[in-house]
């Protein structure tokens, strides 16, 4: 029980969870806690113990050791094998007698705290939760961190700067996945390589530069020609994969001439004349096959069908046999 003049204590802000079968003396321990400037949350059994645990970040909670039901011991396992964000320390209510003390630090507990309560030996106490607490809180904030910084990391390697199509990593992963799907469900799925036309000529007419962007504006018209299910990758250079899961050899041949034709027509110039020709690309498209040993067979079979339409005149889709 306590009975101390509120003192106003050092720690930062805590969030409390008080855990007590005796109401009383919780309700005047939290009193204590709450005039320190601390959020508290009382509850007066484990069980309610461990779904409040579950759903707050408590930087504290004061356990009882003698519970019926689910004794303070448990609470305090149950709560370290939890999966939390944050770190609770726990604080072990002990009466008078201490044999319960060692096996609740085995337990999980951080330090006890005797019944009745000492304001000295509370206050020393929150002193070293609020040091461990401000600790923790670093750390998590720093975890956050490293992970936001990780996942814009993954999103940079799997994209293409110039372009925003996915990357050549992406498209490894991409051609991987699409792969494994359709041959454990025996489903159909298509590629297509493109490769833009005469592209060199537009470096050494234009300049690098306006070569890049006419890169980043054929890409754009590709993507908006395409579904979301799609995968549009850049091979490199000027060559883009476009992976069409659930395709067919005719489906992905009506896509790929959409593409064609929306970059013909966005008429993008290839060079700086009044009547000079415009961009065009050249697709090449292959439908995945019993007989593609693996990803790369079928990438090739793709690359000869692109070969054959260069040949055949270019700005044109040809299919793989
Ligand atoms: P074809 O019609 O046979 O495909 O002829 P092409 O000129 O497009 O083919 P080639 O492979 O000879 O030339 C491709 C050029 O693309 C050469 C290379 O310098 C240029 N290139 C590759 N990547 C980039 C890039 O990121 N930016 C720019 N501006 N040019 C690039
Ligand atoms: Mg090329
Ligand atoms: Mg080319």
């Amino acid at each position: 029980m306590v009975n101390a003049a509120p003192v106003v204590g050092d720690a930062s802000r805590l969030r409390v969870l008080i855990v007590d079968d005796d109401e009383d003396g919780a309700h005047a321990l939290a009193a204590l806690l709450v005039s320190f400037g601390h959020e508290v949350d009382l509850v007066f059994d484990g069980r309610s113990a461990l779904e409040r645990a579950r759903l707050g970040a408590y930087d504290l909670a004061i356990v009882d050791v003698n519970m019926p039901g689910m004794s303070g011991i448990d609470v305090c396992r149950a709560i370290r094998a939890m999966q939390q964000d944050g770190y609770t320390y726990i604080l072990m209510h002990t009466a008078t007698d201490r044999s319960n003390v060692l096996p609740a630090m085995r337990a999980g507990a951080d330090d006890f705290l005797r019944k009745p309560t000492d304001v000295l030996e509370l206050e020393a106490r929150l002193i070293v939760v609020a040091r461990v607490a401000e600790h923790h809180h670093k750390l998590q904030a720093r975890a956050r961190e490293i992970r936001s910084d990780s996942e814009r990391a993954m999103r940079a390697a799997r994209t293409d700067a110039l372009t925003g199509a996915g990357s050549r990593l992406q498209l490894d992963e991409d051609l991987e996945s699409v792969h494994a799907l359709a041959r454990r469900y025996g489903r159909p799925a298509s590629l297509a390589v493109f490769d833009v036309d005469w592209f060199k000529s537009i470096n050494d007419t234009l300049g690098h530069l306006a070569g890049d962007e006419v890169l980043a504006r054929i890409a754009a018209v590709m993507r908006g020609e395409l579904r979301d299910t799609d995968r549009f990758d850049r091979f490199g250079g000027e060559e883009f994969v476009v992976i069409l899961p659930e395709q067919t050899c005719v489906d992905a041949v009506v896509a790929s001439e959409r593409v064609r034709r929306a970059i013909e027509v966005a008429a993008i110039p290839r060079d700086p004349t009044p009547l000079g020709t415009v961009v065009t690309v050249s697709g090449g498209i292959a439908e995945l096959s019993p007989a593609d040993g693996s990803v790369l067979e079928w990438l090739a079979r793709a690359d000869r069908a692109l070969y054959r339409a260069k040949h055949g005149g270019r700005n044109r889709v040809v299919a793989a046999v």
